[in-house]
């Protein structure tokens, strides 16, 4: 592989150290992880590996199609691999040659269909507590809708939990807890990232954080308790000096009050380095900051080079604090993870 401009480094060590902090947040609960969507973007292979030599058991994915990309690594470490969104009939012919993978059921129509072509085979169910996404309701559940399917999981999903005083938080942690003991299920499970910060009451048998794994600082209270994973960096192309008076990038939206030292670097919003972060990103050139200038390209941005001495060749590495970029930018700590580009050199240290 030719060396490429941009490069997304990856700690294994953050990654595992925030795992490791949400599990013990979730006290006796045990902890899995949400690695949907490639692992949010990181890289859904390389987050499993680490994740699975963690202790961490209980993997989440979307679709049938993102758990055979995982089934071979699951398999030899004997951890449960979980399709969230369900059974649709175009699913059934996965099924075979996905064995041990359950899908989480959330229509009386994916029950029959499960029962119809799975007897026997283990399954999650997911209970719709009040968000009205997926799942089925307490009612059809407690009328016996689950009789004789082997549940391992009954989970439901928060709204809300990003907002702890949010009163839809305990209105849908009763409506489950509600459903104790009314099925065969093993396990329950309920938090998400944010959903482990609520408390003890919200952590059943099984937490499923995604986001905060992966650097993320969805609720006040994982502050402090979790690290970035992912940092952008990216190669200096030219270095010039824009004149007082003179304009950077498309629109001319930035003008020049003085002359001024400005680094064009290899990176745009096709890898994810979002447009609502023209005049307001931020680089580091160690520590010294470089404020991005004028809109953000395609696959350059203009950096403000006063702080530091930058060459043509050199590299800057670009605010990893997800917290940060979030509120600079207006775009959900979400998105930006799961908008990372295809094009950087992927480090893993
Ligand atoms: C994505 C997802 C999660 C993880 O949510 P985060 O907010 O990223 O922690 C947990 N449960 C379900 C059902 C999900 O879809």
């Amino acid at each position: 592989m030719s060396h490429r401009p941009n490069r997304l480094y990856l700690s294994s060590d953050a990654l595992v150290a925030n795992w490791r902090a949400l599990a013990r947040l979730s006290g006796v609960a045990a902890c899995g992880a949400a690695v949907k969507a490639d692992g949010y973007g990181l890289g859904a292979r390389a987050v499993v590996e680490r994740l699975i030599g963690a202790g961490c058991r209980d993997l989440f994915v979307a679709t049938w199609a993102e758990a055979d990309g995982l089934a071979d690594l699951a398999d030899a470490a004997g951890v449960s691999l979980v399709v969230l969104h369900g059974l649709r009939e175009a699913d059934l012919p996965m099924l075979g040659s996905l064995p041990k993978v359950r899908p989480v059921l959330s229509t009386a129509a994916q029950v029959a269909r499960w029962r119809d072509a799975a007897p026997g085979r283990p399954c999650d169910v997911m209970v719709d507590t009040g968000m009205n996404r997926l799942g089925i309701a307490p009612g059809e559940i407690v009328a016996g809708l689950l009789d004789g399917v082997d549940v391992d999981t009954l989970m439901s999903h928060l709204a809300c939990a990003d907002e702890p005083a949010h009163a839809m938080n305990e209105a849908q942690r009763a409506r489950f807890a509600a459903l104790a003991g009314r099925t065969a299920a093993r396990r329950m499970s309920l938090a998400n990232s944010a959903g482990i910060a609520l408390g003890a009451d919200y952590h059943f048998d099984l937490t499923r954080p995604g986001l905060a794994l992966y650097g993320g600082v969805p609720a006040a209270g994982l502050t402090g308790a979790i690290c970035p994973v992912a940092t952008i960096a990216a190669e200096v192309l030219q270095c010039r000096v824009v004149r007082a008076g003179e304009t950077v990038g498309y629109n001319a939206t930035w003008r020049a009050a003085v002359d001024t030292p400005v680094a064009i670097v290899n990176l745009g919003y096709a890898d994810g380095y979002r447009r609502a972060l023209s005049d307001r990103g931020c680089a580091f050139a160690g520590d010294a900051p470089l404020p991005v200038i004028g809109r953000v390209s395609m696959d350059l941005l203009a950096l403000d080079a006063r702080a530091a001495a930058v060459r043509e060749g050199d590299w800057v590495r670009f605010d990893d604090d997800l917290v940060h970029v979030a509120a600079a930018s207006g775009v959900s700590q979400y998105e930006l993870l799961t908008g990372l580009g295809q094009r950087y050199e992927r480090h893993w240290s």
